[in-house]
């Protein structure tokens, strides 16, 4: 380990150099998108439901509730990876597979079609194995034990998964790439009509490994990066050369042609203007496609900690989440995805109903963050998880969203 640290330090030891934007800024792409969009929309609502005014009223609702949820209209900001267009970190490449099952899945919950309710997204924690000691780990008491979960196992979940209806599948940790083989088998065994992505904190994420990665059909990678300043971001993963790492595994992802996003944490004592614009900056130099802003919370080894922000600091996050994603003068920046935003005026989707949270011991939990064990996913169907998921409280720091059929009655009462 100490090996690779070194050569990647040396490798990523240069200034980094303007990389290449994926957002698309050609007024004339995102009209034919628009209208490609909207036939790909009429034509997935009329497959399912055969019936003209409910798939015109299925599309209006769910453009409205988008534009409710994300606070900015459909298509606002737009990239383009290897031939498919990306909006949204939560939501599957266009056009794909993936994507029509999203929008089935969508569908069917305002007018069932199908017995199964389908996920949005699956998060599943693949490894106990990690090279670093970050400040706000949240699988951090299951961490450097005996791993519970075969790479059969791995692929038996999926598969489970994929079956009930889950187009997109974000693998995490511990540190994912530790456990690189396991990907290469899931990715090979994967049924077709899910995105994969890694959440990695850019371990073992070179060259070799990110065109191996994309070869066998990986979507993205989301690589953790807490500060633009090395030394923060060093200091809060505890471990002296991770920022390097993160450059490198960055540049390795672009170049492998995935989709690649940077993710931060963003603490008390970073949130403020100046960093949040120059962590932009530096994340429009990188050309990533998304910036996700994961707001801490006293969970896993924050648990019991005064970590969370400030009501200004939490208005400084939404006034960039707003402003870089719709106006002129950044197109040419990251998408910035921003859960707390949506969480806070639409309510928590955890709990099963849009994804919930496999840990290493395969055990089920409404999210990452609520942590509580409801059943095992290797001894129960989906659909008995999604129901026990949806029996509890819900989310611990925001009310639970309605759920669809809820407010399909709402809106047409
Ligand atoms: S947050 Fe992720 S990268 Fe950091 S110690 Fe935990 S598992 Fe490892």
């Amino acid at each position: 380990m100490e090996d690779m640290l070194k050569e990647k330090q040396e490798i990523a030891n240069f200034e980094i150099m303007e990389q290449p934007s994926t957002i698309i800024n050609s007024p004339f792409e995102r009209f034919k998108l628009k209208v490609r969009l909207s036939v790909d929309f009429i034509y997935v609502a009329m497959k399912y439901l055969k019936n003209p005014v409910k798939a015109a009223k299925v599309i209006k609702i769910l453009k409205d509730k988008y534009t409710t949820v994300y606070g900015e209209p459909l298509l606002s900001k737009v990239s383009k990876v290897d031939g498919r267009y990306y909006w949204k970190y939560s939501m599957p490449g266009f056009p794909s597979l993936a994507a029509q099952e999203s929008r089935a899945t969508q569908i069917n919950r305002l007018f069932p079609f199908r017995k199964s309710k389908g996920l949005g997204i699956l998060l599943m924690g693949i490894t106990k194995k990690c090279p670093l000691s970050c400040e706000h780990c949240y699988e951090w008491d299951r961490m450097h034990a005996k791993e519970k979960l075969s790479t059969d196992d791995l692929v038996h979940i999926m598969h489970k998964y994929q079956d009930y209806g889950t187009p997109q599948i974000q693998l995490g940790g511990g540190e994912p790439m530790l456990r690189v083989d396991a990907i290469y088998e899931m990715l090979d065994k994967a049924k077709k009509g899910t995105d994969f992505w890694i959440t990695t904190s850019g371990w073992n994420l070179n060259d070799e490994t990110a065109q191996k990665l994309k070869a066998k059909g990986l979507t993205g990678v989301m690589v953790s990066l807490d500060s633009h300043i090395p030394e923060e971001h060093d200091a809060f993963r505890g471990r002296k050369g991770t920022f390097e790492i993160v450059m490198s595994a960055v540049m390795s992802a672009k170049k492998a042609n995935l989709v690649t996003g940077i993710c931060i944490c963003p603490t008390r004592a970073y949130t403020n203007e100046e960093n949040i614009k120059a962590y932009m900056e530096l994340a429009k130099k990188l050309g990533v496609t998304f910036v996700q802003v994961f707001e801490p919370k006293p969970a896993g080894r924050y648990a019991g900690k005064d970590i969370l922000l400030e009501k200004w600091q939490l208005e400084i996050l939404e006034k960039f989440y707003l402003d870089y994603n719709q106006l002129p003068e950044y197109k040419e920046y990251p998408i910035i995805n921003y859960i707390g935003y949506h969480q806070r005026r639409t309510g928590c989707f955890g709990s099963g109903d849009f994804y919930f949270y496999i840990d290493t011991d395969g055990d089920a939990h409404k999210c990452p963050l609520c942590s509580s064990k409801i059943c095992n996913t290797l001894a129960f169907s989906a659909e008995d998880t999604i129901n026990l998921l949806q029996q509890t409280q819900g989310c611990n720091y925001f009310a639970q969203s309605a759920p669809y059929a809820e407010e399909l009655e709402i809106i047409l009462d």
